[in-house]
């Protein structure tokens, strides 16, 4: 029998507290006081200010499962959400953290030792790939001589700039803050999965999948690019739960874990759908998980800035709903299913149960209006069509002012064997962000509140309301 996920976050925390880590509760999603993060994005957030030694504990070792949520900002996965078997929106981030105690030697061999003795999780050792940051000989020679990875599955890489997929060994948070050279384990699925090992042009496939990120805090970058070196060096980690749980389970996509697949066979409950393969159902038992977080945490759906990532988050849910046949109101009724699902990670959630189901309904509701009278607005206009594509103006008006989503405009017509003027779209979407941009008095040194939030609105989700990509997402 192998283990559950709710086992293996304790196990976790129970081997670093056995190296002298101090176990330490997950953070909240919405950062205390860091105007430069959208929602909490990785386990060392909450050390951020440890790292840059303004703030001291009385532990030097910690330990963590910390929920976070890529939507937006500097991290953003959820266009992934769907289409890898690896991103989600919300997930726990298992680390552990050395605040000046220990560095290289030590973080890769608690994590060799964790993931590979017979004692701990004992996985087969040839299934492991390293990658290092390209010029860092340090941690070839531990991983090399001291480990005994042998040198062809040791991979050099450097910071990659280009697609969201490749692999990158220099971590940041975000623009500014904590940063320094990472290695990264990936776990080979096995030939009979599509992709290559990290560095190659096949990466991007569901074969090799990155499991741990070890990173070797070092600088605190500036928002002019300079790199201070930090007070002491730490060391900073960060494995997604669901992703070794896919391991330890011997599935390949984190949606077949105990987890996933408890909530997935909840939501088709609620949707009334039989087909349990539909990508629908995987969408929406992401999304509940992050949505219901994030209110629990204290975000409400607004227009602006927080609240308009977690709106658009769940319109993008109940749209799959709608398109899996849904007749009534189902989102909120995930809420129950979920905190079952989360075991000790959901408490916070539990506490808030009443509230985040009163809040996903009303936000439902009000949505399932806009739906109805958008889908008859686009009905008028598409018996008015003269020619087989829709004018992007259109669709821009039917989003800006009605809130009917552009992507459901392109389903919609999609169905009915018609086009969209995606570029006449984006370009009166680009009009509107200028017009948002000389409103707000943007400008170059205005706080960086306000630039993290407006790059989330229109880069994270925006990008998504419509794009060239919009049939690799949509269709299905
Ligand atoms: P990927 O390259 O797969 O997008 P990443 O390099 O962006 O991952 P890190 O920032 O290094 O991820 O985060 C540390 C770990 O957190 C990863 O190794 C992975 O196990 C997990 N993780 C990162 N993003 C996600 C996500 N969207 N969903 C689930 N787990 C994630
Ligand atoms: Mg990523
Ligand atoms: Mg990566
Ligand atoms: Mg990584």
């Amino acid at each position: 029998m192998s283990k559950s996920t709710a086992e293996i976050r304790q196990t976790f925390l129970d081997f670093f507290q056995s190296k002298g880590h101090q176990i330490v509760a997950s953070s909240s999603l919405v950062p205390n006081n860091d105007p430069t993060l959208l929602f909490t994005n990785a386990g060392m957030n909450q050390f951020k200010d440890v790292f840059l030694g303004q703030d001291k504990r009385d532990y030097s070792r910690a330990t963590t499962s910390q929920r976070c949520v890529r939507a937006g900002g500097k991290h953003n996965d959820l266009e992934n959400v769907g289409y890898t078997a690896r991103h989600h929106t919300f997930f726990e981030m298992l680390g552990n953290f050395s605040f000046g105690d220990y560095f290289k030697r030590e973080a890769i061999s608690f994590a060799w030792e964790l993931l590979t003795s017979d004692q701990w999780f004992n996985l087969p050792k040839e299934r492991l790939w390293v990658t290092i940051y390209e010029t860092d000989d340090e941690a070839w020679d531990i991983w090399e001589k001291e480990i005994g990875v042998p040198a062809e599955r040791i991979i050099r890489i450097g910071d990659n700039k280009g697609s969201a997929y490749a692999s990158d060994n220099f971590w940041q948070m975000g623009d500014t803050g904590p940063c320094g050279p990472c290695s990264e384990i990936f776990y080979d699925h096995g030939d009979h999965i599509w992709g290559g090992p990290p560095g190659s042009a096949e990466e991007d496939g569901d074969r090799y999948i990155e499991i741990w990120n070890i990173v070797f805090m070092q600088f605190n970058r500036q928002a002019d690019g300079a790199m201070l070196p930090l007070p002491k060096p730490s060391v900073d980690t960060g494995m997604g739960l669901e992703r070794i749980s896919a391991v330890l389970q011997h599935v390949n996509s984190n949606y077949d874990i105990d987890l996933f697949q408890k909530l997935i066979t909840s939501v088709a409950q609620v949707t009334g759908i039989q087909d349990l393969t539909n990508k629908s159902l995987r969408v929406i038992a992401d999304h509940i998980r992050s949505c219901a977080f994030l209110i629990a945490d204290g975000v409400v759906p607004s227009n602006e800035n927080r609240g308009y990532v977690l709106r658009r988050i769940i319109r993008r849910a109940v749209r799959h709903g709608n398109m899996l046949g849904a007749q009534q109101s189902f989102f909120y009724k995930l809420v129950q299913p979920l905190i079952e699902v989360m075991g000790s990670a959901g408490e916070e959630l539990r506490k808030q149960q009443q509230h985040v189901e009163s809040v996903l309904k009303a936000e439902e509701e009000q949505f399932a209006k806009t739906l109805e009278r958008g889908l008859a607005l686009l009905d008028e206009e598409l018996a008015a069509l003269k020619g087989d594509t829709l004018q992007g103006e259109i669709v821009f008006r039917l989003y800006d002012t009605f809130g009917f989503p552009a992507d459901l405009t392109a389903d919609v017509c999609r169905e009915r064997d018609l086009k969209i003027d995606e570029a006449g779209f984006e370009a009166a979407m680009e009009a509107q962000r200028q017009r948002a941009r000389q409103a707000s008095g943007f400008s170059a040194d205005y706080n960086a509140q306000i630039r993290v939030e407006k790059e989330a609105e229109f880069n994270g989700y925006d990008q998504l309301a419509f794009s060239a990509k919009v049939s690799e997402i949509f269709v299905e």
